[in-house]
């Protein structure tokens, strides 16, 4: 996963919001009066064209700070979607210790009232607390007691949720940013395509190992991705930060709508805190004789990005289902060629070689990484340089 840099972010910026504030004041001109959702219909009625500003071009975890309707909604998808990742975590429990073991029963309900927990206070939730619980008891209590509650509960939730994100889909949708409003003024079709150029992104930020650019007539090489699905989270399905230029593997293949969270590559890359690591078996594997094919992505231990500790175990998690979701280990052991070339590049390109380059050449400045390895070892430049991160790892950290 490669940090994206953007050299002109306030630039398009202001021209995403220019291009797309308009669709969204005209939807909600036109449609306002179909939505039935009373949720949606508020969040709706805070939109005005700052509100609006805000929703296509600050990144999501700014948005929910300045305006309490955005984290509401945000707690609420959150809610609804990670669940999945604790009913999984519950899942493989069971199968390792069993159903009933007294201990492991206390210990699955703290599980649940934990991640119940964590949306104290969230009207929207709180109002289904109310009308799920059994007049007798605590709703708390109740919809914690078992896994089978738990679920009915969240897909209740869920069901609801559904339908604010049906009406708020009618005001905010990513397919607009194809649809011609008929002004006349702008070719809107153009402006998913004309986002992708203006970012100028070569290579896919998930991987780095897959060309992405736009080439032309609207045309690119790869995908938008919702880094939050748009499933879930409408609210933010045009919101530029939520939209992550990406190879189509990365996203139709592996993505799809997972709601697993990883890093968003606007925030967060690798970095140096999760590199390619080669087991190397024998000699004749460094100095490039014999295929070195058993390599994983390993993540730094104690990571330490952050004085928070608590972020940066957030930080190290995500990085880790990034790995796993994106298959990086799988993906890059089919490029075991390219990664034993600069394998063999480290070993032969010594300081001598160089010279004599050197003084063949006669210009230093033309003497460059790139030249020797393809890649320039910047971390500014990973997102224009295929596998440029995995190739740094190779050379530098191995
Ligand atoms: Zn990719």
């Amino acid at each position: 996963m490669i940090k994206i840099k953007l050299k002109n972010a306030a630039e398009i910026e202001d021209w995403y919001a220019e291009q797309v504030t308009d669709i969204i004041k005209d939807k909600i001109a036109n449609y306002s009066s179909d939505i039935t959702s009373i949720y949606a219909h508020k969040i709706i009625t805070q939109l005005d064209d700052h509100a609006i500003r805000d929703l296509l071009t600050m990144p999501i975890s700014g948005l929910i700070e300045k305006h309490t309707w955005a984290k509401a909604y945000y707690e609420v998808a959150c809610f609804v979607s990670e669940f999945s990742d604790l009913h999984e975590y519950l899942k493989e429990l069971y199968q390792i210790r069993g159903y009933a073991h007294h201990k492991c029963v206390a210990e699955y309900q703290r599980e649940r009232e934990e991640y119940l927990n964590k949306y104290k206070g969230n009207n929207f939730i709180d109002v289904m607390k109310n009308q799920f619980h059994s007049p007798c008891s605590a709703p708390d209590s109740v919809i914690c007691q078992n896994n089978k509650n738990m679920e009915e509960f969240i897909s209740s939730v869920s069901e609801e949720f559904d339908k604010v994100n049906d009406d708020l889909s009618k005001i905010i949708n990513y397919d607009f940013l194809d649809e011609d409003t008929g002004s006349g003024k702008k070719d809107k079709s153009s402006i998913r395509a004309e986002y992708v150029k203006r970012l100028g992104i070569r290579v896919c930020p998930y991987c780095n190992q897959q060309y992405i650019y736009y080439f032309g007539d609207s045309r690119y090489l790869g995908d938008l991705d919702h880094i939050r699905p748009k499933s879930k989270f409408a609210l933010f399905s045009m919101s530029m930060y939520n939209l992550v230029p990406a190879c189509k593997p990365c996203n139709q293949l592996f993505k799809r709508s997972s709601t697993k969270q990883i890093l968003n590559p606007y925030e967060e890359g690798f970095s140096n805190d999760a590199y390619l690591h080669l087991n190397y078996k024998n000699v004749r594997e460094l100095v490039g004789i014999d295929p070195v094919t058993d390599m994983e992505w390993r993540v730094n231990k104690g990571l330490n990005r952050y004085p928070d500790k608590q972020k940066n175990e957030v930080i190290s998690q995500n990085i880790d289902n990034a790995i796993k979701l994106f298959e990086l280990d799988e993906v890059y052991k089919g490029h075991a060629d390219e990664i034993q070339l600069a394998l063999k590049r480290r070993f032969y390109y010594d300081w001598k070689y160089r010279n004599i380059v050197k003084s063949l050449v006669g210009t230093s400045s033309l003497i460059t990484p790139k030249l020797f390895y393809g890649v320039s070892f910047d971390e500014e430049k990973y997102q224009d340089e295929l596998m440029s991160k995995a190739i740094d790892d190779v050379v530098w950290r191995n």
